[in-house]
């Protein structure tokens, strides 16, 4: 497995990122090329663990010591084949993926972890650039149809799976463009729309069918497709945005977070947005410490925002892992995102009170207080500081403090699916309370990550196959995939 010493020659190394003055011009890919030989060295890093946590903390199961080895021998081919059988669109995982993998590997114990996800984005382009991702539709059809509702990578990742079982897969999105968040979501210095569009086309070509700008019980009704196809899976997200109950929150210049991504990755997709929201000249006030905030710096940055500041409820976060947050846990430490270094103020331990207006019904300042937390019969709670109430200066705010779950539209009712009483809907083996409609994504286990996304329509897939045909070739997580799946591709 890799070079023997690979993990004592060899530091972590990862390619250079363009400069925060450069990049903030644009919306390209932050990162500079990375030449292969300072790969394979990477890929040598991994060193015959034995048991490797990293299978364990992907959700995906990608069979990580192998790829990392094939890359190493530079078999780029083999490399792929052991990546594409675990999971369906790696190079989404390898530029925006957490990398949960990389925090359970057992190097991370005392030294730096494998760079797993870059190895990944790697062997993903190269695969590519090598005409190994060419259509390649099922040698079979089965005759069955399957309507997939939402076109993110859950229902992307459910209609490649049934497709490759020779199912008949139609992809119905709301939207103009296929992607879900990865496309309206996600900007563009994180992924490039072109990742996305490259990828769809090889769907396509397999047979997929996508019906854009048909939002389902609007366009069409669910009767509709209960009635036309054979099972339905409902891939939707979760889009239904906490809101910030504080006086003055309906003053105008207060949006949620997605509203100003989506609009500005509607701009970069050459539509054009009702009511665009720019941060030009403004003072930008983000609340949320999480990724969607740290989205709203990089693009408020990217319009020439006069100001950008991000607060957090909670306490910042310790630099290292405490003692009380060991490997292989997710680590509970600071983050600082590209987002970050491109210029922001980080304020943690705060309470928003109050937005402040203007005659014109404009927000013009918020109202803050800092926060002191303490640990009360076993539970953190928090107290404000006396004397620090203060207001800060604000044009323009982002609300990116999460989303309560499937939006609130009569859909998931109208498919016959129930729900819970955390408005997450009923479902046992992705299969919800209509037997006919299966679910899977951000809509089933709340707000979550891409690599989850990908996992969940996979293991959706497999119980709609099973359901259609009564039993299922697919591959599950940790099963012996790929062998299975070559077998069923025309060649
Ligand atoms: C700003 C932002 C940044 C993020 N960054 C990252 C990141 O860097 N890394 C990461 O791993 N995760 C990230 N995430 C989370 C990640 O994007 C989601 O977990 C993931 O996209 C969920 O996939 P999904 O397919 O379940 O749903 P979504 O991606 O939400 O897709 C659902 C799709 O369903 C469509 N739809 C909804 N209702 C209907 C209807 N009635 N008819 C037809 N279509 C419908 C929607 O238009 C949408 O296209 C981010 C999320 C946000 C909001
Ligand atoms: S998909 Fe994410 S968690 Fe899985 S191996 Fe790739 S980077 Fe790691």
């Amino acid at each position: 497995m890799g070079a023997k010493e690979g993990f004592i020659l060899f530091k972590r190394e990862l390619p250079e990122t363009r400069s925060p003055e450069d990049r903030i011009n644009d919306y390209k890919e932050i990162y500079k090329p990375f030449e292969g030989e300072k790969l394979n060295q990477q890929a040598a890093r991994c060193m015959d663990c034995g048991i490797p946590f990293c299978h364990q903390g992907c959700p995906l199961g990608n069979v990580i010591p192998d790829f990392n080895d094939a890359v190493y021998r530079n078999e780029w081919e083999e490399a792929f084949h052991i990546l594409r059988s675990t999971n369906n669109f790696p190079e989404f995982t390898g530029r925006i993926c957490p990398a949960p993998c990389e925090t359970s590997c057992v190097l991370g114990i005392n030294k730096d972890p494998v760079a797993i996800e870059l190895i990944e984005k790697n062997i993903a382009e190269k695969a590519y650039e090598m005409g190994l991702v060419v259509p390649k539709p099922p040698k079979f059809r089965t005759g069955k149809t399957v309507a997939v509702i939402g076109s993110g990578p859950a229902g992307l990742a459910a209609a490649d799976q049934l497709n490759l079982a020779g199912h008949e897969v139609t992809v119905f999105e709301k939207d103009h463009k296929v992607g879900g968040l990865l496309r309206y979501g996600i900007p563009d210095f994180k992924l490039e729309k072109w990742v996305i569009d490259r990828r769809v086309d090889v769907m396509e070509k397999e047979g997929v069918i996508f019906s854009t700008n048909t939002d389902v019980g609007f366009n069409i009704k669910a009767d509709n497709i209960i009635r036309n196809f054979d099972a339905v899976i409902l891939a939707t997200g979760a889009q239904q945005p906490r809101e910030l109950k504080i006086k003055g929150a309906d003053l105008k210049g207060i949006h949620f977070a997605m509203e100003f991504l989506g609009k500005q990755n509607q701009v970069i997709s050459d539509e054009l947005p009702e009511n665009p929201i720019a941060a030009e000249g403004k003072h930008v006030i983000v609340i949320g410490g999480g990724d969607t905030g740290s989205d709203c710096i990089g693009t408020s940055n990217r319009h020439g925002a006069a100001s950008i500041t991000q607060l957090e409820l909670l306490p910042k976060p310790p630099k290292q892992r405490t003692v009380l947050n060991p490997w292989p846990e997710w680590p509970m430490t600071l983050k600082t995102s590209s987002s970050h270094e491109e210029g922001a103020d980080r304020v943690f331990s705060i309470l928003t009170k109050e937005f402040i207006g203007n005659e014109k019904g404009e927000v013009t300042g918020l109202v803050l207080v800092d926060l002191e937390w303490k640990e009360e019969n076993g539970r953190m709670q928090f107290v404000e500081v006396p004397k620090t109430q203060r207001t800060l200066p604000c044009d323009l705010a982002f609300l990116a403090i999460g989303y309560t779950g499937p939006a609130q539209n009569g859909l998931l009712e109208a498919f016959g699916v129930q729900t819970m009483e955390n408005s997450l809907p009923k479902s046992k083996e992705y299969q919800s309370t209509n037997k006919k409609v299966f679910l899977a994504g951000d809509m089933r286990r709340g707000q979550s990550l891409v690599v989850w996304a990908i996992s969940e329509g996979r293991e959706a897939a497999v119980r709609v196959d099973e359901y259609l045909q009564g039993n299922s070739f697919l591959p599950r997580r940790d099963e012996g995939y790929y062998e299975v799946e070559e077998e069923m591709l025309t060649d």
